[in-house]
């Protein structure tokens, strides 16, 4: 069950209490048989406080449990960025009370993973209309297991699926900004999307960033190491050098910062591709630490050098 996570990088998870705080719970609840990880997370969920960070006139950051979650105000309703877990929606909704007319719009969803989605039922009865691309959709409607994880969820409720969706891009015009709403190629996973809202410039980007650490890249749901790297390129061409940056876990970033992660991407890809093409089996290429000159900055978080090295080899 914990195929691809051996125990050195699962005892890092445990040593890292500052940066598996940024983590999904999802993740950091490994030491759980399968069946267990969902309801650790959500019950973790249940007690975590929601951090609010103003961006813009309109546009919040809420950090909880979950996946990074923004927030627009505004007269027309509030729009909202992913949902995290079912368990978090009273603290989310006071949340969003506090700094708002409560008025509930759209909810829209960077990709469908559980601590991105696992809130849409809840905030559908709250009466917000979810968004997201097709696919998102798709793999909702169905049991999606990720494998890395050793996580099956299943299909989601009716009430938690997208209402509306799109395939390539969506424009959205609400309490006076536009938000721009487009697919990134297979990269974290088959389902992510960018919402830019142009006038406050906040950028979400989802799981196509971690902030700081080795990403966890989907490779059940289509993610691979190169859709990351193009998937950067894309939010990077979008940001300006003002742009917050929203990462799906981590805190709040900047173009600079979102660069230095692609480049991070870049240089593994190179050094674990090197490995592979002179013939290294995946076991070979772990044992060389292709990834040593980058560990210390990027290998403190809950993917482990050696497990995000099996990502890349695998994906490539
Ligand atoms: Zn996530
Ligand atoms: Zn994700």
């Amino acid at each position: 069950m914990l195929q691809g996570l051996n125990r050195r990088s699962f005892l890092q998870l445990g040593a890292t209490a500052a940066a598996s705080a940024l983590a999904p719970r999802w993740l950091h609840a490994q030491a759980a048989a399968p069946a267990d990880r969902i309801a650790q997370a959500r019950a973790g969920a249940l007690t975590t406080p929601i951090k609010t960070t103003k961006l813009a006139d309109n546009v919040y950051l809420l950090q909880g449990a979950g996946g990074n979650m923004a927030l627009q105000t505004g007269a027309e309703g509030n729009v909202l960025i992913d949902s995290s877990y079912a368990t978090a929606a009273p603290k989310i909704r006071e949340a969003i009370a506090a700094v708002s007319n409560d008025r509930a719009d759209a909810l829209i969803n960077t990709h469908w993973h559980f601590d991105h989605t696992d809130g849409n039922e809840a905030m559908h009865e709250a009466g917000f209309t979810i968004f997201a691309h097709e696919k998102t959709r798709e793999r909702l409607s169905t049991a999606q297991t990720v494998k890395l994880l050793g996580v099956t969820t299943p299909p989601a409720p009716a009430g938690a699926l997208p209402l509306v969706t799109f395939s390539e891009a969506m424009q959205v015009f609400h309490n006076g900004d536009q938000l721009n709403l487009v697919h990134f190629d297979p990269a974290h996973t088959d389902t992510d999307i960018y919402i830019h809202f142009r006038k406050a410039d906040v950028l979400h980007v989802g799981d196509v960033w971690f902030n700081g650490f080795y990403p966890f890249i989907d490779e059940s749901s289509g993610g691979t190491i190169g859709g990351m790297i193009r998937a950067g390129e894309k939010a990077l061409a979008v940001a300006g050098v003002s742009t917050k940056i929203i990462p799906g876990h981590g805190p709040l970033g900047s173009r600079a910062e979102l660069q230095a992660f692609h480049d991070m991407l870049a240089v593994a890809r190179d050094k674990v591709a090197a490995l592979k093409s002179a013939g290294a089996s995946e076991q070979e290429a772990v044992a060389k630490k292709p990834t040593a000159s980058l560990d210390a900055v990027w290998g403190k978080g809950f993917m482990g050098p050696d497990v995000f090295t099996g990502i890349v080899y695998r994906t490539l």
